[in-house]
């Protein structure tokens, strides 16, 4: 517990030497892997509750809590109050199966959430067996010692021992917003959370420093444990679009509710018609008409969506995200990592009076250093060394050879890479670090572009201060230095595409105390500069050249140089010559920018408020924002780009937190797949509201016509429960299913402001509507004609709106390929399933006995079911056809 290790004492009132002693851990080493498994298996994981899913019970209840149901449940009682046994047996049917439906659906998504959500487990940075290593947050153990920096979420209750500079934003436990200063001090007993900074509580976010911490308490006995905190809840189902849907259902329902009750009014007063019977047909009328299924079939298409896109490296945080994605009209993305590989490699070396060319490839330390052809001289290897070491020194990473055989990198690729490159020179990486221990350092900062570190390689020896960055700003510390021939050294690597780093070294007895960018000393020296390759993936080309048939621009935005930044980008296919700096960006004002922005995709030197910028400018023009990012200063502009993307993989806390998709691989090309899945998922929307709405539409206003009109029911108030019923569960749901329609990338994006139903898609809602009240009506008056009983005609009636509901599924399927063609028909197996199950059900319907008494239907003739077949398929040919004459249409246009 946080407030007594071993039982008396409270660790952020004990200093943090006897902390560590007092858990046996130690301080350099951390724990032994042994004692960490030990301690592993003795208590429990490092884990919090998952928020609780909406229990059974609530879920099965707000099955019932949709007024829909509420009429249809008093349309039960009522018809069972009229001893109408039946009817009454039917709609109770109807209520439960339906309310069944929606509670097993509604589960599926939320654990399949859940799951997804289960995904995005935590790592943490800790320090066994002398050895920095990253493990699941799970299996901390009291005792471990972690590893803080920046973006960094704190994965237990920490006890500080080496602090620089460290903030902590402690939002999440004190709600104070003002992120707390850290160091290594033990405070009063009582005093209160946010006082203790010697502390950094589990689920507190590091927004800049970095530390080293021992771990005081895990899971339920961290602070937020015991206050029985959630964290990461897991949300809920409701997003915009099931909202608008909702809506939509309930004013349809009002609408329809209305109309039901004029129609009764119509039917009994005006037509005279028996009380009874108009009751009943009015509640047939209501029930046919209203589009039940509709935001249970939304939730399944958007939870069908989510895991899709899991099964693809893209987890979604917020489900409206899923929506949001296919409108993206432009993708604002990282370059190293996302589109490069991030396996760089050291391919030249920059000295005062020399190339030096490097071979080799990957982190394996093999490879030969040449000066044009020629071997090194000893002027030469003596400058290599000194380079190479101040780049081993500097650095945070190390690489491994794995068992494989092959060499791994450990942290940051690009310092894994300067730690090969000096290995390449024979120069041991563990020797380098042991003669000069770090005693200071100012961590990579993305706007600085800069990382200092401080070395004491003696108590009476000065301090000895390296520095490595982006060249101009390195250059800007050193005196005596020849700018502009750098500059073209610089400038004719970048336009290879290749990041050079410059190196300089401060030897310091002046400053003391704790390294500031702001009091760094005088007197630097240039080491030379590295330059380092990372290519482009293939696979980002491909996805570029995808998002331009499918109308969304790309913008890569990096710290790099601009020379870089512009050959990377037209290795990968941007069209772009030159790039816009963060330092153009500055200077301009938002309609310059906007401007600026219409001929460049490419932004170099940019820091993360630039980013920020850039989404808003680009919103403001009307598009829809996807931005990438993964430090901790990157979060602002990914919670307000419309999709924030964040990298799972190299990524850090902070920008998960604020991102809406998380990339497990880090690469780009999992964003064009998240986009062309956001838009099937929009597409079996649409599609889905394109069969529901003139299926029910249809089916109440047959019901609506023969009120009016005085006819006899064509079909039974029993009956049109029952075809609600079916094709609910079946057609309406397959849809869910379809897969992405060719040429889901070739469209451009939505535009912004659309609405869901637009005015093509009503006025085919109406059509539709009206066709299947014929084809009814038609199969109903030819059996009456021919002289069948009116159970036949009725039987009759009720296969050919089915049929004629089945055929325009399929019509309903692809809104870019003839209806007449076989692929109308396959590639779907959940339509081909529902349409197997509904034949079976209506052939049960038609033929089974106690289906003939419940709901008055007789057996059909072969006659009967050629006419019911010619009727639907007579409709299938119409509705294709239109759909044929919009498609001519368009690819004229
Ligand atoms: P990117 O957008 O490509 O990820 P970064 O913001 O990581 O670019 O880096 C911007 C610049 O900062 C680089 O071009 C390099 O000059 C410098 N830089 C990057 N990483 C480090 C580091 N670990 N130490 C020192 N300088 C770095
Ligand atoms: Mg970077």
């Amino acid at each position: 517990m946080t407030k007594s290790i071993g039982g008396h004492v409270a660790s952020h009132a004990t200093s943090s030497i006897d902390v560590v002693a007092l858990l046996r851990s130690d301080a350099e080493a951390g724990l032994d892997e042994a004692e960490a498994q030990r301690r592993l298996a003795e208590g429990s994981r490092n884990e919090l509750p998952d928020a609780p899913l909406r229990g059974p019970i609530a879920r099965a209840w707000a099955q019932f809590n949709n007024p829909l149901i509420l009429v249809l449940i008093a349309a039960g009682a009522i018809t069972l109050a009229l001893q109408d046994y039946v009817d009454s047996a039917v709609i109770f049917g109807v209520v439960l199966i339906n309310a069944a439906i929606g509670f097993i659906q509604e589960g599926k998504a939320e654990s399949a959430l859940a799951a997804v959500r289960s995904m995005l487990a935590n790592v943490a940075d800790v320090v066994r067996d002398r050895r920095r290593r990253e493990i699941p947050a799970a299996d901390l153990v009291v005792g471990d010692v972690v590893l803080l920096e920046a973006g960094d979420r704190v994965p237990a209750d920490l006890r500080l021992i080496a602090v620089r500079n460290l903030l902590v934003d402690e939002s999440a436990l004190t709600g104070e917003s003002v992120a707390a200063e850290k160091a290594d001090l033990a405070v009063n007993d009582d005093a209160p959370l946010g006082d203790r900074v010697g502390m950094a509580y589990s689920g507190t976010l590091v927004t800049s420093g970095t530390a080293r911490g021992v771990v005081v308490a895990t899971g339920r006995n961290t602070e937020v444990g015991r206050i029985g905190a959630l964290v990461g809840g897991a949300g809920t189902l409701a997003t915009p679009l099931t909202r608008a849907l909702d809506q939509f259902a309930r004013r349809i329902t009002v609408v329809i509710l209305i109309v039901s009750v004029a129609a009764f009014g119509f039917a009994t007063l005006v037509d005279g018609r028996d009380v009874m019977e108009s009751f009943l047909a009015v509640v047939g009328l209501a029930v046919a008409a209203i589009p039940e299924g509709l935001p249970a079939i939304i939730t399944i298409i958007l939870a069908i969506g989510t895991r899709v896109l899991a099964r693809n490296r893209a987890i979604i945080r917020r489900l409206p995200a899923v929506e949001t994605l296919g409108s993206v009209s432009v993708i604002c993305t990282d370059k190293t990592g996302t589109l490069t590989r991030n396996e760089m490699t050291v391919v030249r070396l920059l000295l005062h009076d020399a190339d030096v060319e490097v071979s080799g490839a990957g982190y394996e330390p093999v490879g030969d250093f040449t000066v044009g052809d020629r071997q090194l001289n000893d002027e030469q290897k003596r400058a290599v060394t000194a380079l190479c070491r101040a780049a081993m020194l500097c650095n945070d990473a190390s690489v491994h050879e794995g068992s494989d055989g092959i060499w791994q990198a450990v942290g940051d690729p690009m310092e894994a890479a300067l730690v090969t490159v000096g290995r390449k020179f024979g120069i041991d990486h563990d020797d380098v670090i042991e003669e000069c221990p770090r005693s200071d350092e100012i961590p990579f900062d993305p706007s600085l572009r800069l990382m200092v570190t401080a070395h004491e390689v003696s108590a009476d020896a000065p301090r000895v201060l390296f520095v490595k960055g982006a060249p101009e700003e390195v250059l800007r510390m050193c005196a005596n230095e020849d700018e502009d021939r750098w500059h073209g050294v610089v400038s004719e690597a970048a336009g290879r595409g290749e990041r050079v780093l410059a190196f300089a070294v401060c030897e310091s007895s002046a400053v003391d105390g704790p390294l500031q960018h702001e009091t760094l000393p005088d007197g630097w020296q240039l080491l030379g500069m590295v330059s380092l390759m990372d290519p482009p993936r293939p696979e980002a080309i491909d996805s570029i050249a995808v998002c331009r048939t499918a109308g969304i621009r790309v913008i890569m935005i990096t710290g790099d140089h601009a020379a870089t930044a512009a050959a990377i980008g037209a290795q990968l296919g941007l069209g772009a010559s030159s790039a816009l700096t963060g330092n153009d960006i500055q200077s301009m004002d938002d309609a310059a920018l906007r401007r600026a922005l219409e001929s460049h995709d490419v932004i170099a030197r940019a820091n993360p408020e630039d980013k920020m910028r850039l989404v808003s400018v680009l919103q403001e023009s009307g598009s829809y924002v996807a931005m990438t990012g993964d430090g901790v200063n990157d979060a602002p502009a990914l919670k307000s780009a419309d999709i924030g993307v964040a990298m799972g993989g190299r990524g850090t806390d902070a920008a998960r937190d604020a991102s809406d998709l998380v990339l497990t691989d880090d690469n780009f090309a999992t964003i064009t797949q998240a986009v062309r899945e956001g838009r099937v998922v929009f597409e079996n929307v649409r599609k889905s509201l394109r069969f529901v709405l003139p299926t029910n539409g249809g089916q109440g206003g047959l019901i609506l016509l023969a009120l009016l009109i005085g006819l006899t029911l064509p079909v039974t108030v029993a009956q049109i429960l029952w075809v609600n019923m079916v094709t609910t569960v079946t057609l309406a749901l397959a849809l869910a299913f379809e897969p992405g329609e060719k040429g889901v990338m070739q469209q451009a994006p939505r535009p912004k402001g659309e609405p869901l139903v637009t005015r093509g898609m009503l006025a085919q809602i109406t059509y539709v509507s009206v066709i299947i009240i014929m084809v009814t009506l038609a199969a109903f008056s030819w059996e009456l004609s021919r002289g069948s009983t009116i159970e036949v005609a009725r039987t009759a009636a009720v296969n050919a709106l089915v049929a004629a509901e089945l055929l325009y599924l399929f019509n309903v399927r692809r809104l870019r390929t003839s209806s007449f063609h076989i692929s109308t028909f396959t590639g779907n197996r959940a339509a081909l399933i529902a349409a197997g199950i509904l034949v079976i059900l209506q052939l049960a319907f038609t033929y089974a006995p106690p289906m003939q008494v419940l709901f008055s239907t007789a057996p059909l003739d072969l006659a009967s079911w050629m006419v019911i077949a010619a009727l639907a398929i007579g409709m299938f040919v119409i509705v294709g056809l239109e759909k044929q004459i919009l498609l001519n249409k368009k690819s004229r246009g």
